[in-house]
């Protein structure tokens, strides 16, 4: 990759030397080995899938979303809102999603009851008409019922002008599966695509649930937005809750579901089940 580029630099002739100068620093070798890395890391076993769990009004579990994890012997762990990017860049996306939708719906099976599991989709999933049958095959090879799966996708895909977007979420729809708009709130100001998409659940940024004294601006917003939502007959899910107080206030509110360090890190796969079993009743000191 690094050898036909720097061929093509020299066939340019004098750029070519305006190529090694401004190109061959080493935050561009760094970036290289990076994209390099990112290319093996799923046959290496590099990538792995933690999963956080949602709670309802009286802290019992309700779903887990599935958050992916990149750890490389060279660089260390790195974060998906790093690589992530990357990955949509370089063309890993694909693969890297269908991991992830492997592993979860895989696993969600194994949970007790109607436990649902939730799978971030990158705008760039839906430039391939792929996308639906990637989830098909994903549901089919686990068993899992299309109900239990939900998928989260941000505003910048239900802002965009191409009918194919709305086409393809209205065949995801069809599967039976759970529509969530993410981070909501930091996108687009339009609110007009939530009528114009079939969709479930609304999630507040965490970035408004900072300051929840009644009075602050955040909270006000919290409480339209909840209020929105429940009009709209959606599900309103606060993330990043990370205290008791913002968690009462975010309930007043009128949200539906809650997420964040308050109630558990993001798990390994493997503590899922005995995490599930110590908080069937609720998590520890959740009662209202
Ligand atoms: P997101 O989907 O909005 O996920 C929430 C992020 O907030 C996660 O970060 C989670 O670990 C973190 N978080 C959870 N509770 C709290 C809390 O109480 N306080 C704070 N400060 N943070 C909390 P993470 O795992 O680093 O993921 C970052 C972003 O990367 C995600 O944001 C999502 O946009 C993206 N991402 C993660 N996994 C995937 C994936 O499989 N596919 C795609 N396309 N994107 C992914
Ligand atoms: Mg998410
Ligand atoms: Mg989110
Ligand atoms: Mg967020």
């Amino acid at each position: 990759h690094a050898d036909a580029a720097m061929y093509s630099a020299k066939s340019r002739g004098r750029s070519g030397l305006c190529f090694y100068n401004r190109q061959l620093n080493a935050p561009a070798v760094a970036r290289l080995r990076l994209e390099a890395a990112l290319r093996r890391a799923l046959e290496r076993n590099e990538i792995d899938v933690h999963f956080q769990p949602k709670v309802d009004r009286d802290g019992r579990p309700r779903s887990f979303e599935a958050l992916v994890r990149w750890h490389n012997p060279e660089f260390g762990a790195i974060s998906p809102a790093e690589f992530i990017p990357i990955a949509e860049e370089i063309g890993q996306i694909e693969p890297i999603t269908e991991f992830v939708l492997a592993r979860a719906c895989r696993l969600a099976r194994a949970w007790p009851g109607e436990l649902a599991v939730a799978v971030n989709l990158s705008p760039r999933l839906f430039h391939s008409g792929e996308l639906c049958r990637r989830v098909e095959r994903a549901l089919a090879a686990s068993g899992l019922a299309p109900h239990r799966l939900e998928l989260e996708l941000t505003e910048g895909i239900l802002m965009e002008k191409n009918m194919r977007a709305v086409a393809q979420l209205q065949a995801l729809k069809a599967l039976g599966v759970r529509l969530a708009v993410d981070d909501f709130g930091t996108g687009y100001s339009s609110l007009a695509y939530l009528r114009r998409f079939p969709l479930d659940i609304l999630k507040v940024d965490k970035s408004f649930v900072g300051n929840c004294r009644p009075d602050a601006s955040d909270a006000i917003l919290v409480r339209a937005i909840s209020s929105l939502g429940r009009e709209l007959g959606l599900t309103v899910v606060a993330e990043g809750v990370e205290t008791r107080a913002q968690w009462d206030f975010l309930r007043q509110a009128g949200c539906d579901e809650f997420q964040g360090y308050l109630f558990a890190r993001p798990l390994p796969a493997e503590q899922t089940l005995a995490w599930l079993e110590q908080h069937r009743h609720g998590v520890v000191g959740a009662a209202p």
